[in-house]
């Protein structure tokens, strides 16, 4: 099991322990445990191992036993029993904003709403107004959390669904089983409803496979045809196809797709007689033998195209016909980001501690860009605070010679289109990220308005998480992106990929003609601790899905290209 897997059982015990009412203290513990792990990199078995777990603040003696009993032992019985105290539904209420465990708990004992859509109910029958502490305003905002969870039920995260599929595909070769990613997860979809997995085919494995998926809490098994599926709530499904060995590669390129990317290249293959389907690759009616997705490429005469790419949009042919077109973006090519938060303003890691985490991941420049004045929610620095920094980041310049840091800001820009901080202080930024925080909801022509201006302002570098949604919760503002990224690309402004898997923004399927038109990206982790630094790796999925190349991404450049960048707009 990976770490986040872990995090997420261990909040699921304090959540539970909450609600039953059982000792408070116990939740606590359970929480805090979850937020120390959550800021660990080394797999917690690894920790069990060396008894390094001990050490880890916040993990006292009995959590270390659960985290041993799930981890060795794939003993799941603690959470199972209080699993089986917990009402039906209990997982999706526990993940609306601002109900908050008290609230549930009033809810539960007053109305017996125990699930979503009992909720939805009380709140479009009025039974919710009887109900002290519940305002009509707070009501109503409710009604469109709960319908928002609803809109998107059966969807997840990027990064939920990575580290599920990790799981299984641990789980799986622990059975002796040959296991691939396969389908959306594979391409590295934003939001996933099931991940494919493609199975070996192996004698007697199907038994060892059905007992040890059962033996993990929550979870259910059924065939869906010839598909085993295995679901557990709150994590996306997992369907296992099993292959023989012979069919195992187009099966990969098959079922990874998608479906219109697939169907450009049997078009393409009809004029060679080359043909792929689950069973096989043929040429002219002849079955051809395929180690790897690259030979089936090279017999349609096409350069390989990673999952990523396979969209089914023309372009991707023109990249995979093309015979001097550039190689996509690896992680390689990254040599530094920007939009790093420190504890000057809501970040969690001080300073220090970001500019070492950047390092350690092998980047040779930083940009620290904290949050401006007016974002007071994010504890936004004041001109005295930005003195204060600066002064600590000349010093971290000393300390890591070979690390180029820049300072920045992530400005707020203000409803009117102005940034915050006046031009004396703007100026002495190497860099500033203009962002949207506040008054989200204005009309598409205000909206577009509002931030061409913060585009046009000289100021501004990049431009922040453009389209300011957050998956699975807040959709996009009302903005007319064509226009806006024409500007951003007149004015030689970058465009943010926030790499956070929660906004994965801006929208891959923008950046082709974003950067045809001369548009420059950077991935950004929008990082507020050491950890979310991680999130680059979301990101550059993404940029590879959004076929940005390596001249059009500036994580690709040196420090002195970087701070050229910088500087470089076209007024
Ligand atoms: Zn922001
Ligand atoms: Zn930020």
């Amino acid at each position: 099991m990976d770490n986040s897997t872990l995090v997420d059982a261990l909040l699921e015990m304090a959540y539970a322990l909450e609600f039953l009412d059982d000792n408070p203290f116990k939740a606590k513990a359970y929480v805090s445990a979850a937020r120390s792990l959550s800021e660990i990199a080394t797999p917690i078995e690894e920790l069990i191992d060396t008894g390094g777990i001990s050490h880890i603040e916040g993990i006292g003696k009995t959590i270390a036993a659960t985290l041993k009993a799930w981890v060795k032992d794939h003993d799941f019985s603690a959470i199972k029993e209080l699993q089986a105290r917990l009402p039906n539904g209990f997982d999706e209420l526990i993940k609306v904003p601002g109900l908050g465990m008290k609230r549930l708990k009033v809810l539960h004992k007053e109305l017996n709403i125990t699930t979503l859509d009992g909720l939805l109910e009380a709140i479009n029958t009025g039974r919710l107004s009887s109900v002290k502490g519940f305002s009509d305003k707070s009501i109503a905002k409710l009604r469109g959390s709960v319908q928002t969870i609803l809109d998107y039920r059966g969807w997840f995260l990027l990064d939920t669904s990575w580290d599920w599929a990790a799981t299984f595909v641990s789980l799986l070769k622990d059975c002796g089983g040959k296991v691939q990613v396969s389908g959306v997860c594979r391409r590295s979809m934003e939001i996933i409803s099931a991940i494919d997995l493609l199975l070996e085919e192996g004698p007697e494995m199907h038994d060892a496979l059905v007992q040890r998926i059962t033996s993990m809490p929550d979870m259910q098994l059924v065939h869906d045809g010839s598909v085993l599926v295995a679901t557990c709530p709150g994590k996306p499904p997992i369907r296992i196809h099993t292959v023989s060995q012979a069919f195992v590669v187009p099966a990969l390129f098959i079922t990874t797709g998608s479906d219109a990317h697939v169907d450009l290249v049997n078009r393409h293959g009809a004029g060679r007689s080359v043909r792929v389907s689950h069973e096989g690759v043929f040429k002219d009616g002849v079955h051809v033998p395929v180690r790897d997705e690259a030979e089936i490429y090279d017999l349609f005469g096409m350069r390989y195209l990673p999952p990523e790419v396979r969209e089914g949009r023309p372009i991707e042919m023109d990249l995979a016909l093309s015979s001097n077109a550039p190689e996509f973006i690896r992680q390689e090519d990254l040599k530094g980001l920007i939009h790093v938060h420190s504890t000057y303003s809501d970040g969690r890691a001080t300073l220090t501690d970001m500019v070492q985490g950047v390092y350690e991941r092998g980047y040779s420049w930083i940009g620290i860009s904290d949050h401006s004045k007016s974002a007071y929610y994010a504890l936004g620095l004041s001109i005295k605070d930005l003195k204060r920094q600066f002064e600590e980041i000349d010093e971290l310049c000393r300390i890591f010679p070979s690390m180029t840091i820049f300072k920045g800001i992530e400005s707020d820009i203000l409803p009117d289109g102005s940034l915050d901080y006046p031009q004396t202080v703007l100026e002495h930024f190497d860099f500033v990220i203009a962002s949207i925080h506040s008054h989200m909801d204005m009309d598409r022509a205000s909206m577009t308005q509002r931030i061409i201006k913060a585009i046009r302002n000289p100021f501004t570098t990049i431009l922040g998480h453009p389209t300011g949604r957050v998956l699975l919760a807040r959709r996009p503002y009302e903005v007319d992106m064509g226009v806006v990224l024409a500007e951003a690309a007149g004015h030689g402004v970058m465009v943010e990929l926030n790499a956070n898997p929660l906004r994965l923004d801006l929208d891959w399927r923008l950046m082709p003609d974003f950067t045809s038109k001369g548009g420059r990206v950077v991935i950004a982790p929008d990082a507020h601790s050491v950890s979310g630094l991680d999130d680059m790796r979301y990101g550059l999925a993404i940029a590879r899905k959004g076929l940005l190349l390596t001249d059009s991404c500036m994580n690709t450049f040196s420090a002195r290209e970087a701070m050229e960048a910088f500087k470089t707009r076209w007024s």
